[in-house]
């Protein structure tokens, strides 16, 4: 650290895309001799990676540009919000500047008019794998921007453009430097992760000694090939999606998939526009467990959509206690400016929305148990996250970070974050598991 050098401090928040444009955005400064500090009253420009999806996430980004121009005043914001600069500007009349997501050149810039570099050429300030704000053994890989669906209740592609996928070679450089850097865990991320490729046609790109084309498959195949742990994140069930099962059962690939399904009443998917809505997902998910007996579907879920019926919701209940999903997030559904389902009729009261919200996680708690308690006995292996004084916690392979459960582990021997230890399950609940270190 040198005391010269300009200092950042920086907010990053929303959804893990948006975490990784942090991490690029950050290794960009860091690599211009910018110092990253962590209260905004030191740094000599504060910039905030704000979240627009949602009104209150919208709330929580003004707070944050709010709390900066209170305890600094020099502020630049960039972000989803930042596609619509009326309300920033409106609040924050003297933020240094707004820039739009994925305008990284512009966020530089803007950093660079409020303080610019320090020059020092011979100090390579950032490591190869660039710069990142999860722990040192798990990392967030985005494989592509954007997305080419247009859900009723989304804005993304308005706020982001269509899906352009990144090439396979380029995805597959970062995610090799992960993995020397000691990444043991490597999270596929996007928006519509299982349209990989299809706007650069599935083009090939060379990578070692051979060419590998920008196709899900392929690229999970690659992947697969790093050996570190794969997990991949927001997949819709399009039918290509089964061909990597067998990546899964070979171990290649996390027995886990993150689908998103939002509803599965037809006439919500319809009004939703969801990408892949079907009526035979059930078929298709007891087809992948039956390749894959060990795979943990997640899943989140909207209720109150517009329109949405009592019946309705009661389809989609009928349908979670068949499809035993392992893990559950559910939404209120919340109007977003700009997106066509607001104009939609049917509009749910408050507090039948969070009624539903309350019957739907209730329902979904005993399945989660049931799952659960099936592992008490077995030894798995678990990813240390974190060491504690007496019990470590970790996660299964079928658990991803931040949103699914955590293992208690007891030990004795001391056990270190990013290892991956065999572990007896003795206790489960909806959520959680506790076990023993067997190794
Ligand atoms: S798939 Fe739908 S919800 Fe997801 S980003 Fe694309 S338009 Fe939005």
């Amino acid at each position: 650290m040198s005391d010269t050098a300009p200092k950042i401090s920086f907010v990053s928040l929303g959804c893990p895309k948006a975490l990784v444009d942090s991490e690029r955005i950050v290794t960009h400064l860091r690599s211009e001799g910018y110092e990253l500090v962590k209260t905004h009253a030191g740094a000599d420009v504060v910039v905030v990676n704000t979240c627009g999806f949602l009104d209150s996430a919208k709330a929580e980004s003004l707070e944050a540009i709010g709390k900066a121009m209170a305890e600094n005043g020099r502020v630049v914001v960039t972000g989803c919000m930042g596609a619509e600069p009326g309300e920033i500007s409106e609040k924050f009349p003297n933020v240094l500047a707004i820039t739009k997501p994925q305008a990284y050149e512009s966020v530089v810039e803007a950093v660079h008019a409020a303080v610019p570099p320090a020059h020092d050429p011979f100090v390579d300030l950032v490591p190869p794998q660039g710069v990142r704000f999860t722990p040192r053994h798990y990392a967030y890989l985005k494989i592509s921007e954007g997305c080419s669906n247009r859900c009723s209740f989304c804005i993304i592609p308005h706020l982001r453009g269509d899906l352009v996928s990144r090439p396979a070679n380029e995805v597959l450089r970062e995610a090799e430097k992960l993995v020397k850097a000691g990444v043991k865990e490597i999270l596929v991320i996007s928006q519509d992760t299982s349209a990989y490729g299809q706007d650069l046609r599935y083009a090939a790109s060379p990578w070692r000694d051979r060419e590998v084309r920008a196709k899900f498959l392929d690229l999970s195949r690659e992947l697969g090939d790093m050996g570190v742990w794969i997990r991949l994140h927001y997949v819709y069930p399009y039918p290509h999606v089964d061909e990597v099962l067998p990546l899964m059962a070979e171990g290649k690939i996390l027995p886990y998939l993150d689908i998103p399904l939002q509803h599965a009443a037809t006439p919500v998917l319809k009004a939703m526009k969801r990408p892949a809505a079907q009526e035979k997902t059930l078929e298709r998910f007891a087809e992948w467990r039956r390749v894959v007996p060990d795979l943990a579907i997640r899943s989140s879920f909207i209720v109150g959509f517009p329109g949405e019926t009592e019946e309705d919701f009661q389809a989609l209940l009928d349908w979670m206690s068949e499809a035993r999903l392992d893990r559950v997030g559910a939404f209120k559904y919340e109007a977003v400016r700009g997106a066509a389902a607001n104009e939609f009729p049917g509009a749910v009261p408050e507090e039948i929305k969070q009624e539903r919200w309350n019957r739907l996680m209730a329902h979904q708690q005993p399945i989660a148990e049931r799952i659960q308690k099936g592992r008490i006995g077995r030894r798995v292996p678990v990813l240390i996250d974190e060491v504690g004084p007496s019990v470590a916690k970790g996660r299964t392979k079928w658990d991803a970070p931040e949103i699914d459960g955590t293992v208690h582990v007891a030990s004795r021997r001391p056990l270190r974050a990013g290892e991956i230890v065999t572990v007896k399950i003795e206790a489960a609940d909806a959520y959680d598991l506790r076990g023993t270190a067997v190794d």
